[in-house]
């Protein structure tokens, strides 16, 4: 994998240490070295400087430093020699291990955990009022039980790596019998109360806008897939845009849509998602909902694959893992190996890849195989028809009309205050009638 050198800036970056740690018996997708390599891009996207990395095999968390305490002695040498400003910790410390070592690295290093990084990353990056709002919250959420030190120490913490807790209006004052970790853990929550209020107000705004999209008919595709897979590359290609190009993790968090014409004249709008990874907690996906949910919208997927990639079996597999706890699983979805034009040198096999369903090769940078792409997505969208089973409200006169128009009758029923349609439809139309999907069980005879 190509890296970006980093550009120079007029600050000297901060010095991170990064610690590896696999756990007996735990089943991961990358192996420690992958997932620490990984973790030092995700560094490297934040704006860090990694000047070192070790390793350790456990076969149980140390109960109090997470790492072995000869570990701790190592690792405290190496910081001092190399002068590191920050040590990240490659899995989620409990607001416990995170104190401990703390308090064993002293006050001259800031420690941190694979999730910190990620938030600080998403906060870099997140530019919509909901993407910024989300993100905000969830590094509230995270920090409230891991507060340990004073307010000072959480507002350095939140200006190092760009997150925005800093920005929460001055330290409240203190009541009676109050210790100032008690104020500012009132402070936080009551942040975090005003954050969802506002959330709340987005979403609804949000929704409206969506209703509206919905209506006009016109099908979107998610594009989905592992973290630099080339989603943006591939929409730029697609759709001749300019959409934020970089060879670093998460260069695009908000979601970005972009009208394509299809070769035979049908218009689709392609949406560009924030990327997967692995060991992305779930609070994290809690805090990408905004993104989620525009895929879970998406009449039709294209799950981007990095088919160069040492571990692209892997990331395809954790990106579905991700599509079914979101519950978009059952979204058609066309599978799309990119950076074919570095088959050639890859480490993984393409065999390995071939058994992918609904594959096609292309490079999104090379523009090749776009135009077969672009076929299949329109004979997808616009030609093929689905089976559906539809119990439709005689008051949504719309629903009723658009399948008269636009879908296949086989069966029609009329019951008290319902129609039930039993035919095909265009499957780009699928997610239109979703909320009438019949289930075929009692609720047919409810009336
Ligand atoms: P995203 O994170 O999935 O949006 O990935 P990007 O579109 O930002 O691409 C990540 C990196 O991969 C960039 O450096 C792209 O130039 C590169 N890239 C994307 N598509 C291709 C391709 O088809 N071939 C090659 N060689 N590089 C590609
Ligand atoms: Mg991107």
């Amino acid at each position: 994998m190509t890296r970006k050198i980093s550009e120079p800036t007029t600050f000297p970056k901060e010095r991170a240490f990064l610690v590896g740690i696999e756990l007996r018996g735990e089943q991961n997708f990358l192996s420690m070295d992958d997932s620490l390599l990984e973790l030092s891009l995700l560094a490297d996207t934040a704006g860090l400087n990694v000047i070192g990395t070790t390793t350790q095999r456990l076969n149980h968390p140390n109960s109090n430093t997470f790492i072995g305490s000869g570990k701790v002695e190592e690792i405290s040498a190496l910081v001092e020699e190399l002068s590191a400003e920050l040590l990240i910790f490659d899995v989620e410390l409990s607001p416990r291990h995170l104190r401990e070592l703390e308090q064993r690295f002293g006050e001259n290093i800031r420690i941190i955990d694979r999730t910190a990084l990620i938030l600080d990353i998403f906060a870099q990056h997140a530019h919509t009022r909901e993407g910024s709002l989300q993100v905000e919250l969830a590094q509230y959420e995270y920090r409230l039980p891991r507060l340990t030190r004073a307010w000072t120490h959480l507002a350095r913490q939140a200006g190092g790596g760009g997150g925005r807790a800093g920005s929460v209006g001055g330290v409240g004052l203190r009541g009676p019998g109050e210790t100032q970790l008690e104020v500012d853990r009132r402070e936080i929550r009551k942040r975090i109360a005003i954050l969802k209020s506002e959330l709340e107000k987005v979403r609804a705004h949000r929704t409206r806008h969506r209703l509206q999209r919905q209506r006009s008919q016109i099908p979107v595709i998610a594009l989905v897939g592992y973290t630099n897979a080339g989603k943006s590359t591939l929409l730029n290609a697609l759709a001749s845009s300019d959409v934020l190009v970089a060879n670093q993790l998460f260069a695009t968090l908000d979601p970005t849509t972009r009208r394509v014409t299809l070769p035979k004249g049908h218009t689709v709008l392609i949406t560009d998602t924030v990327g997967f990874i692995q060991k992305l907690p779930t609070q994290l996906v809690a805090a990408f909902r905004a993104t989620l949910e525009e895929i879970n919208e998406a009449d039709l997927l294209i799950h981007v694959v990095d088919c160069s990639h040492p571990n692209a079996l892997a990331q395809w597999q954790s990106v579905n893992q991700t599509l079914r706890e979101i519950h978009a699983d059952n979204i058609p979805t066309i599978n799309v190996l990119n950076k074919m034009d570095l088959i050639e040198n890859a480490t993984q096999p393409y065999s390995e890849l071939a058994f992918i369903p609904e594959n096609y090769p292309v490079s999104a940078l090379k523009k090749k195989g776009l135009k077969e792409l672009t076929y299949v997505i329109e004979s997808l969208l616009f030609e093929s028809m689905v089976p559906v089973h539809l119990k439709i409200p005689y008051s949504n006169g719309q629903a009723i009309s658009l399948f008269h128009d636009q879908g296949q009758v086989t069966k029609v029923e009329h019951t008290r205050g319902h129609i039930i349609f039993q035919g095909f439809i265009p499957a780009r139309l699928l997610t239109s009638f979703q909320p009438y999907f019949a289930e075929i069980t009692a609720s047919n005879q409810e009336e």
